[in-house]
């Protein structure tokens, strides 16, 4: 029995390698010539630097179960992610905790006496029920600190007045009331020690396994030598966007080679609305154990909205607008023989861990599926 797995990103390789590993024969097609998708790494030509093409990537988790399985592949060294923001010609840590709100103020806060401090700051704006980002922001912080530091980075990121996002998206977002500028608390945090591509290269290295890189999947091509479809490419694409685009911000990168280090940390955001770019990250600081004390490789990010041939990233939900969406999503459940899995199947923002972890439940549940006589769902997760 053989299954064709569309995308060799970290979904399409999990799931390719738990059903090879099941006995049964899978072809991955991957339109790149490189395999990671989304986390593609490779080095860097001119300085032998491990670089993050697709923006900066790290891995955390509280799922055992995930981590030992990239661990069944790779090593996974110690790295914790490190970020600050740059508001008005000065890099404060981020995200906001007491020392951020102590810089920024020019206060001697403690932990003791922030929230008050923060109370009196949001006192004129408070609501229980914030209707938008702006409101739950200004709310929660303040004026100063909302404008310094989520304003105009957030119009930047999503194209859209703060007012217009939900206010779910603001409350997402870590405030720390101790000096505590971690970005992620999950209990294992690292970085595969050879780089992402590499770590899928070896998932996908099975003899049940047949990769074609370089091959895109068209819904007009024949499969009727496969039992079953897995597709991880974009959801409207399938349907060659026969109700329209499902909207999605997409970056634009500019890399750039200098001498030394360029920043103190792997992400600094840049706030201000007068800034063109959103970000700049400098790749050697993902790969701490590596020694690049001379050169450097920085990227600058630019976010816009995606259309034509654009790389899809982050996908928009804004309230009350799903309904292209759930259209497509309906048109999906009348494939029987393709299940749609993945960030881009699913439309959602996922992280690695997520992404594995569903990859596994659907190879654990499409083999039960196949002992059980039931049909292969269409969609795994909730
Ligand atoms: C900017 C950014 C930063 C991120 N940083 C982190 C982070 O720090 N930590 C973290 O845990 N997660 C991070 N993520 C999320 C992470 O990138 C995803 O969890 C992961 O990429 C999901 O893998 P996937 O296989 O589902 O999708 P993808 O990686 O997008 O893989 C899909 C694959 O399908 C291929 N494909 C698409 N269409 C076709 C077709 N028609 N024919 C053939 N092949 C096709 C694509 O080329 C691609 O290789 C980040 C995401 C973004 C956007």
């Amino acid at each position: 029995m053989k299954f064709l797995i569309i995308g060799a990103g970290l979904t399409g390789s999990v799931i390719a390698r738990v059903l090879a590993e099941s006995g049964f024969q899978c072809r991955v097609i991957e339109k790149e010539k490189h395999v990671a998708g989304n986390c593609h790494t490779d080095r860097d030509p001119q300085t032998g630097i491990l670089k993050h093409h697709f923006g900066p990537h790290t891995l955390h988790s509280d799922n055992s179960r995930v981590w030992q399985f990239i661990e069944s592949f790779t090593s996974i060294e110690p790295y914790r992610h490190r970020k600050r923001a740059w508001v008005k010609g000065r890099a404060y840590p981020f995200p906001i905790n007491l020392e951020t709100v102590n810089a920024f103020f020019d206060e001697q806060l403690t932990e003791d006496n922030i929230a008050t401090f923060l109370e009196a700051k949001a006192a004129p704006f408070y609501t229980d029920s914030p209707a938008n980002f702006e409101d739950a922001a200004l709310a929660s912080l303040g004026q100063e600190l909302y404008e310094g530091f989520f304003k105009g980075y957030t119009n930047k990121q999503w194209g859209r007045d703060p007012k217009d996002i939900p206010a779910s998206v603001f409350r997402r977002l870590p405030i720390h009331f101790k000096k505590d500028s971690n970005v992620f608390h999950h209990k294992r945090q690292g970085q595969p020690r050879e780089g992402y591509t590499k770590l899928v290269e070896k998932i996908l290295a099975h003899e049940n396994i047949q990769l074609e890189n370089g091959r895109r999947f068209s819904r007009t091509a024949p499969t009727d030598e496969f039992r079953h479809l897995f597709y991880s490419g974009p959801l409207d694409e399938f349907f060659d966007y026969s109700y329209g685009r499902l909207p999605y911000r997409t970056l634009r990168f500019e890399h750039e080679v200098r001498r030394g280090t360029f920043q103190d940390c792997g992400t600094v955001n840049y706030c201000d609305e007068e800034i063109p770019y959103t970000r700049i990250f400098e790749h050697k600081h993902f790969s701490p154990w590596e020694s690049f004390p001379e050169e450097t490789v920085i990227t600058y990010e630019y976010s816009h909205e995606c259309s034509g041939n654009d790389r899809p990233y982050y996908p928009i939900h804004l309230s009350g607008q799903n309904s292209l969406y759930e259209k497509y999503v309906a048109r999906a459940k009348e494939e029987t023989r393709t299940s749609f899995v993945g960030r881009l199947g699913t439309f959602r923002y996922i992280d690695m861990d997520r992404a594995i972890e569903e990859a596994l439940l659907a190879a654990e549940t499409t083999v039960s599926c196949l002992t059980n006589g039931t049909a292969i769902p269409t969609f795994f997760h909730n």
